[in-house]
């Protein structure tokens, strides 16, 4: 098992590894690892020379603490599962005080507008925490390709803001969301729900797809009312909310614009446990 607790053994694995030229991916991740952290994996071990999996519960990135306490977190797991994808794989699991100050020091970023709505604004905080990790991860690692989920897709348009904006030499690689049977998008925070509230978090899927399938003949006012009235009907779920934004810029919108794209965002809480999705709709 190549496990790294310490940035500066990583380091010098790395500059080893980059005498020879290596193509390095890198996944960065929280860990509870599932087939949508695999499927990131897979792709960065078929287009790169070595794989690097980050697992690193990042405390600034969670507006509520006990969020991050009830997060869930099992590293000799998750080794295992990576080992039996391939031994090559090198995790790195630093200590939380291996990457941050005492104070847990954040810095503050600009995103434009891409983290005004949705995840940014349920969220405060979140991206600024998310950006200062992720960017801590690329120049520690320095990768050639990083593989993100379009799961998280604000996140996704974030990381590809950051390395845009400050010119860092990484290709930002968004990676298909992976779902289960009945649709429910995969998630470390699956493993909180009960029996049946694993059932009723389909409807978060059910809702969207729904949207994306008559998004041509609904005008937005319908789909609006259409999902409200849908989670009226459903006790267990608390909808936080229910975007569609142009697929770029995340502003959300209130017509359509031909020649634009178009993805509906929804973040709910299932009795404790907070679900995100979106979907393209065109
Ligand atoms: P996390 O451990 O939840 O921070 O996720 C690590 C990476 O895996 C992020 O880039 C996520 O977007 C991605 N990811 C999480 N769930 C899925 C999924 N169901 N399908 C594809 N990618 C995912």
């Amino acid at each position: 098992m190549n496990l790294f607790r310490k940035k500066s053994d990583l380091i010098v694995k790395l500059n080893n590894l980059r005498k020879n030229n290596f193509k390095i991916g890198l996944v960065p991740t929280m860990g509870a690892l599932h087939k949508g952290h695999t499927s990131l994996v897979k792709r960065s071990i078929k287009e790169n020379d070595y794989t690097i999996v980050s697992i690193f519960v990042n405390p600034t990135q969670f507006n509520d603490k006990k969020d991050l306490n009830l997060y869930p977190k099992n590293l000799t797991k998750d080794c295992n599962y990576l080992d039996s994808i391939s031994t090559d794989i090198i995790i790195f699991a630093p200590e939380i005080n291996n990457i941050y100050n005492k104070n847990l020091s954040v810095k503050k970023f600009n995103f434009y507008d891409l983290d005004k709505f949705m995840e940014g604004r349920y969220r405060k905080g979140h991206f600024n925490g998310v950006a200062t990790i992720v960017s801590h991860l690329f120049n520690i690692i320095k990768p050639k390709n990083a593989y993100f989920g379009e799961k998280d897709f604000q996140q996704l348009r974030i990381i590809q803001e950051l390395v845009s904006g400050n010119n860092i030499p990484v290709n930002v690689i968004g990676c298909q969301t992976i779902r289960e049977k009945d649709g429910l998008a995969l998630s470390s925070r699956n493993t909180k729900l009960s029996k049946h509230n694993r059932k009723i978090a389909s409807k978060v899927y059910e809702i969207i797809n729904y949207v994306r399938i008559n998004f041509d003949s609904m005008s937005f006012l319908e789909i609006y009312t259409y999902v409200d009235k849908f989670f009226d009907n459903i006790l267990e779920i608390e909808l936080e909310y229910f975007t569609i934004a142009e697929s770029k810029s995340l502003i959300p919108v209130k017509e359509k614009t031909i020649n634009k794209q178009y993805r509906a965002f929804i973040a709910v809480k299932l009795q404790g446990v907070r679900l995100i999705d979106n979907i393209a709709l065109n």
